[in-house]
């Protein structure tokens, strides 16, 4: 069985002059998941730790520099599952845990699946996880282009700060997604759209074949306070089960929880397709079905990779075994 791992960064629309700085913020990421998975870490580990790093980097829509509220909060969502147990764990509507995926991570262990709000933050510190000020999510980037009303000439998905980390070495920036690895077989979006999402996402396989998947959102910009989309539902925004995968999504949310697309992408794998099939038919259900937009990273029980999207841009990053460095694109 061989070790894999994919991230992404949300998918939208964005500005050519920030994909530099969203592949290689998805490559620290994958970069710090991969070693999780290489020094023998369970994939739940390692999608907690790929995640983590990307909810810290303030240029994505999770965790620290998540898009605010219409009344200027950062209200956050996140969710984990164990395809091994199906075990799953998600939270939503925080305001002030910074790695809301590490708390999911908890809830996954608990008896319960989802816990919202003020509930979920005094779980947080039941477990042991301190509590930051709200004051401390919100990036100046985002209170700016909250202040300004979210215009549709803002890029809410990859802000302007992005923390750079090691990484392993080189990779080509410049690819395009289709050059490498066979991984992209089809992913030409199916139609473009004016929206901008945000979200951060990560989906691996471990030496044992098990299978993780899990997402992190600051959700859609200038949402109405309370608003929770697809990120922390299971089957929506995240899905893994031993043997067919796992998937991330990302996109605008209600529609992902309409189809419950994250599995439905793995009911493809379960009907026979590959995992770029399936992360193709998935997206072009979204967009015949419900006229969705969005995108998912996939992983098949076997670790190959699946990527598709029907927005113009899905930050990612993946790396599997036989690769020396992730390849990193939009
Ligand atoms: N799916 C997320 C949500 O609807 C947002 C995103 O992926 O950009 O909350």
């Amino acid at each position: 069985m061989g070790l894999a791992l994919i991230v992404h960064g949300g998918a939208g629309a964005m500005a050519r002059e920030r994909y530099d700085a969203a592949r290689e913020g998805c490559r620290e990421a994958a970069v710090a998941g991969w070693r999780v998975l290489r020094a023998g870490g369970s994939a739940l580990d390692a999608v907690e730790k790929a995640i983590s790093v990307l909810e810290n980097n303030p240029g994505f829509n999770a965790g620290t520099g998540g898009v605010l509220t219409t009344d200027g909060r950062a209200q956050l969502d996140a969710g984990i599952m164990d395809g091994e147990t199906l075990d799953a764990g998600a939270i939503a509507g925080v305001e002030r845990i910074k790695n809301p995926i590490q708390v999911a991570r908890r809830v996954l262990a608990s008896p319960h699946v989802l816990l919202i709000g003020a509930g979920a933050e005094s779980f947080a510190t039941d477990s042991g996880i301190a509590l930051c000020d709200p004051s401390e999510l919100v990036t100046p980037a985002q209170y700016a282009r909250w202040q300004r009303g979210y215009g549709l000439g803002d890029d809410v998905n990859v802000g302007d700060r992005v923390d750079v980390g090691a990484g392993l070495g080189a990779i080509d920036m410049e690819a395009e997604p289709g050059t490498r690895n066979g991984a992209y077989a089809d992913d030409e979006p199916v139609h473009a759209d004016a929206h901008k999402h945000g979200t951060v996402g990560a989906v691996a396989v471990d030496a044992r074949g098990v299978v993780a998947a899990g997402a992190s959102t600051g959700g859609i910009a200038a949402k109405h306070p309370g608003r929770v989309g697809d990120t922390p539902i299971v089957g929506a925004g995240f899905y893994a089960e031993n043997g067919l995968g796992g998937v991330s999504s990302t996109g605008h949310g209600e529609d992902f929880i309409r189809l419950l697309l994250a599995r439905r992408a793995l009911d493809y794998i379960a009907a026979g397709s590959s995992a770029q099939a399936a992360a193709t038919k998935a997206m072009q259900l979204l967009s015949r079905r419900v006229g969705g937009s969005g995108g998912l990273i996939l992983l098949d029980g076997q670790g190959r990779v699946g990527y598709a999207r029907n927005s113009p841009t899905m930050a990612h990053a993946f790396i599997v075994e036989g690769m020396d460095v992730p390849f990193a694109g939009v």
